[in-house]
């Protein structure tokens, strides 16, 4: 089968995967590893999927360099059901957490902590339409915890440093996990779907360090508690095996492309090859304070309300599909997470170089 590309994927999530992946994902699915099996139907306690599991768990650990304070979890509900576990398991009632509100996504975290504890927005770039990062805020006092969206998906914003105000750092990184190089020692706590930059959807994968765990002295539904699946390696029940297993192929492709520094790299060239088209070309123009531009999501605007319809119409044509943009912002979203070819990104901006020909 050749690995060409039918169509040049720019979905925001889920989102494009390794053709690599996909083919292989697809083999396991008629027979797992040559044993005339599925990998849709074996036991989560057979030592086939054990083996997937421990790998996916030896690979999140090498990728980010994290070490046995941390435990490492595959866990069900999306990033979404961590908007409540995070607060339900780390914020005491009479506790106050430290909130960055830089979206759609962080406003969703925020309204669901706030059933669990005293919540301090501590900054918020919502005067702006979420087109920045905020860079002051005010420090909190005796937080529990920071929470931040370090990418934000719909917007198109990306923090490029992360804040320090003494409380243990977390992170929602459903969008640019395993992007670029993080030192997981500056965080509490890191979770992300895996529809973005991991795999398909159905896991989500929590970073934690362990000694967090069990201080908001709550009484906590045992599938809700994270110290459960730290006791069974995620294998309370029973978890979500393929994803599981096509987000381990995932990380091996990312370890065979050399690792989170030669990752960020491609992403670099990707998003200047992008932006610089934006920045040049009349018939476009970008949403985002150029500092917090995000390398994953690159948000922009026609410069005339009349290009956008005979642009996602060329787009179409030209088999680039899902750079419609979010409806909160308008315009184009042009997804480019780690998997997006460089020549599918080439593809687009020689189509609005060519757009511009005609139109501008
Ligand atoms: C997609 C996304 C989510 C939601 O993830 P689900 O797995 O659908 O719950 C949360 N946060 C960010 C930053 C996202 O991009």
């Amino acid at each position: 089968m050749a690995s060409t590309i039918k169509k040049h994927n720019f979905s925001a999530g889920p989102a494009i995967l390794p053709q690599s992946v996909l083919k292989e994902a697809s083999q396991a699915v008629k027979n797992f590893n040559g044993i005339g099996l599925s990998i849709l139907e074996i036991s989560h306690r057979s030592p086939e999927f054990d083996a997937v599991i421990k790998e996916a768990e030896s690979l999140v650990r090498e990728i980010a360099g994290i070490d046995d304070s941390y435990a490492v979890l595959f866990l069900t509900g999306g990033a979404s059901s961590q908007f409540y576990m995070t607060p339900m398991n780390l914020l005491g009632e009479d506790e106050t957490a430290a909130y960055i509100d830089t979206g759609t996504w962080s406003s969703k975290a925020i309204k669901e902590a706030k059933n669990f504890g005293d919540i301090d927005i501590i900054a918020s770039s919502k005067d702006r339409n979420y087109s920045y990062i905020p860079k002051r805020f005010k420090k909190p006092q005796d937080a529990a915890y920071l929470h931040i969206t370090s990418n934000n998906t719909i917007s198109g914003t990306q923090f490029h440093k992360f804040p320090d105000v003494g409380a243990p750092l977390i992170c929602d990184m459903s969008s640019d996990i395993f992007s670029r190089p993080i030192d997981v020692s500056k965080f509490g706590m890191i979770y992300a779907g895996a529809q973005k930059n991991l795999g398909p959807s159905g896991v989500t994968l929590v970073i934690l360090k362990k000694e967090l765990v069990g201080r908001s002295g709550r009484v906590l539904p045992t599938m809700l508690n994270y110290q459960t699946h730290i006791d069974k390696g995620s294998m309370f029940n029973t978890p979500p095996t393929y994803p599981i297993y096509v987000l381990m192929l995932t990380l091996r492709w990312i370890k065979g492309k050399g690792g989170l520094e030669a990752i960020e790299k491609m992403n670099k060239s990707k998003a200047r090859l992008l932006y610089k088209e934006i920045d040049s070309n009349p018939c476009f123009t970008g949403t985002v304070d150029k500092k917090d531009r995000s390398l994953m999501n690159v948000c922009f605007l026609p410069t005339k309300d009349e290009y956008a319809a005979p642009f996602l119409d060329m787009c179409t044509k030209a088999g680039i599909s899902g750079v419609k943009g979010h409806r909160s912002v308008g315009g184009f979203r042009a997804s480019i997470y780690n998997a997006m070819p460089r020549r599918s990104v080439k593809v687009l901006v020689d189509l609005m170089q060519e757009f511009a020909a005609k139109h501008g």
